[in-house]
Parts: C-alpha cells; sequence; structure tokens
C-alpha cells in the first residue's frame, strides 16, 4: 500500500498521474517510443509543452490578460537571481519571511539596492510581519506566499503601486487569489506540480525590458518567451508531468475545488494540535500555513514512541526541517484528506497511550 507521503519536497503526486507518467516513460502517445526519448521539437513534445504553459495561466485565471507560463531550468533558486537581472534596476524592496526571503535578498543584492521592508527574524520567522511600507520608488517588491520551512503562509498580501514578485514554490494551485494582482510568479514544480527540474514562471509582459542592462540569454524572460519556453531543450518529463497534474486539477474542479479540500486538511490537523496537549503549534495562529504544519511534542520523552507510531502507520515524512526540529506535515494539493485522518488517530492514540 501506498504511504501517506507527508513529505516536504520532493512530494505526492495524485496516483494517476503517477501512472500516466509512467506508461510515457515506456510509449509515449502510442508511437512506441519513450516520452524521453523523443525530439522535444516533435509535435506530441510541442503539444505537451503548450498545453502544460495553457493550462497553467487557465487555472490561475490569467488567460488572455498580457501573462506568459514559461517552464524554465535551475529551480526556484535560479529565479532569486533571474528576477532581479530581469526586474531590478535600482532599487528593490523584500519581505522577509525565513530561509527562502534570506538566499532571494542575497542575489538580487548583486544587482541593486535591497530594502528589507520589514523581517520576522525577531521571534525565529514564526509569524508573517503585517505594517511595512514599500517604498513607492522600488522597482518591485518581493515575497514568499508560503515559507515551506516555518510553515508560515501569508493571507494577506499588501496594496502597492509597483509591480510585485512573489515565490509561491509551495503554494501554487493551492488557494484562490487574485493573481492578476503579481506581476511575476514562479515556483519549483516539485513541491505542487510535478518532479524538480522544471520551475513555472508566470511573468505580465509589459513589466519586462525596463532595466539597461544586458541580460545573458538563458537568464532572460524575454528569450524564452520568443521561443515559446523551448530556447533550449526543456526538461521535457518534469513538464510533461507538470502537465498531467495541471489535467488532474483542472479535472477535479480547479483551484476553487482543491482550496476547499486542502482547508479541510488544514483544520482536522490544526484542530487535533490544538486540542491534543502532547501537540504545540510552532507558528501564530493567523499565519498558519495549510501547506506546511509545523508542530513539536510537548515532551522529548515521547520522541521515539511517537516516532515509532507514525511510522507503523505508514506515514512519511513527518521530520521537522533541519534547522527546526520538530515536526512538519506537508499537505499539498495531491495528499489526501484520508492520509491526515491517519496521522491525527496516531496523534490521539499517543494521547491516550501516555
Ligand atoms: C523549495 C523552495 C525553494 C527552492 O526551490 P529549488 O527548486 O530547490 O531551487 C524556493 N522557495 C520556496 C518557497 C521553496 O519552498
Amino acid at each position: 500500500m501506498k504511504k501517506h507521503n507527508f513529505s516536504a519536497g520532493p512530494c505526492i503526486l495524485p496516483q494517476e498521474v503517477l501512472q500516466k507518467a509512467s506508461e510515457a516513460i515506456i510509449n509515449f502517445n502510442n508511437d512506441n517510443l519513450s516520452l524521453i526519448e523523443i525530439s522535444h521539437r516533435s509535435k506530441p513534445f510541442v503539444n505537451v509543452m503548450e498545453k502544460a504553459r495553457s493550462l497553467a495561466l487557465e487555472l490561475l485565471g490569467l488567460e488572455g490578460k498580457g501573462y506568459q507560463a514559461l517552464f524554465l531550468q535551475g529551480g526556484a533558486s535560479t529565479q532569486f537571481l533571474m528576477s532581479a537581472y530581469n526586474l531590478l534596476e535600482t532599487k528593490a524592496a523584500y519581505l522577509n519571511t525565513g530561509t527562502w526571503s534570506d538566499k532571494a535578498i542575497k542575489e538580487a543584492k548583486l544587482f541593486g539596492e535591497i530594502v528589507e521592508v520589514a523581517s520576522s527574524k525577531d521571534k525565529n520567522f514564526t509569524y508573517i510581519p503585517k505594517d511595512y511600507t514599500i517604498p513607492s520608488d522600488a522597482d518591485y517588491f518581493h515575497c514568499t506566499s508560503n515559507n515551506t520551512i516555518f510553515g508560515t503562509q501569508m493571507k494577506h498580501f499588501p496594496k502597492t503601486n509597483v509591480p510585485v514578485v512573489c515565490d509561491m514554490s509551495s503554494d501554487i494551485f493551492s488557494r484562490q487569489l487574485d493573481f492578476s494582482k503579481f506581476d511575476l510568479i514562479y515556483a519549483g514544480a516539485q513541491k505542487n506540480m510535478g518532479p524538480a527540474g522544471a520551475t513555472l514562471v508566470v511573468v505580465k509582459e509589459e513589466t519586462l525590458g525596463k532595466v539597461s542592462r544586458t541580460i545573458p540569454s538563458m537568464l532572460n524572460y524575454q528569450v524564452h518567451i520568443s521561443k515559446d519556453s523551448m530556447f533550449n531543450t526543456p526538461p521535457v518529463f518534469p513538464v510533461y508531468v507538470s502537465m498531467l497534474t495541471l489535467e488532474w486539477l483542472k479535472n477535479l474542479g480547479g483551484i476553487a475545488a482543491i482550496e476547499k479540500i486542502n482547508e479541510q486538511k488544514a483544520a482536522l490537523l490544526y484542530g487535533e494540535i490544538d486540542r491534543n496537549p502532547l501537540f504545540n503549534g510552532v507558528v501564530a495562529t493567523e499565519d498558519r500555513s495549510h501547506m506546511n504544519a509545523t508542530f513539536t511534542l510537548a515532551t522529548d520523552e515521547l520522541k521515539d514512541t511517537f516516532d515509532t507510531m507514525w511510522k507503523e502507520a505508514g506515514v512519511n515524512g513527518l521530520n521537522g526541517h533541519r534547522s527546526v526540529g520538530g515536526y512538519r506535515a506537508s499537505m499539498y494539493n495531491a495528499l489526501p484528506l484520508e492520509s491526515v485522518q491517519v496521522l491525527v488517530d496516531v496523534m490521539q492514540q499517543l494521547e491516550k497511550r501516555a
């Protein structure tokens, strides 16, 4: 039986997507060739790329609104510098909500002045700063919608006249937002979309072409747009699996439908964390992530017992990030509600036993 996979990333994908993807490795499109041994310029793969790009825009409600979707390589980590390379002329504003924002800031500093508008470092990134001002002369404002490591999630985005850039790696396609408020969205595929190796970039075209520096081709969004996301050989397998996941999501009813399920999963687990005296939530209640729930045991003495119990129940990937400790239950789109129930049952059994 498949394990209940709470891994933070790479993470769980829908079983039917894995099934279709594995079939395509042997025989894609009934051509008696593998998906990964045909030309990326062949019609069947060009169709895959086109479909993946259009599904991404469709699900985000951005079709016909001046946006382009690209599937690039180098992970979200490359987007930390690529976004700045393409958009930062003199000064940019960054909200620091932890590790990923920190890394984005470090890269952006190579290209101009970075104003850190607020940081939650004072409390080890266990909350989302709320009161801050974005300089109106900034080239853009950058934020991380969901902090995968600490388990915080932005529920509100600031109103600002400057372009908004957002790292949505760990909560893209998980909840409804007005995505047209964002000028650039990027997300590594391996959290909520597909295998590692592809990064989705959604960019409003009018935001581009405004910096004076020369941008190397591979790092230039406009080059990738002009080549329909095929400037060089794209990561064909991750793009194909992402396309299958986006199809699965569309058939399910899109983001509105998955958001409801994600809310149920989060309510179930956080409800138990709050009710059960043996567990404590790590982050401020109003900033709790619906994707990554972080919690600790009230007493370390129960650690070995709890660890044995959840592993025996078929739960995988519950250990917290090495920089935080404790536990982290990642509940990405493909994780069924039943898996969360299994974890909650284990937490209740521990309480009875203790
Ligand atoms: C995982 C993650 C990243 C890093 O992604 P890579 O694809 O490994 O470069 C960046 N930002 C967030 C929010 C993440 O969760």
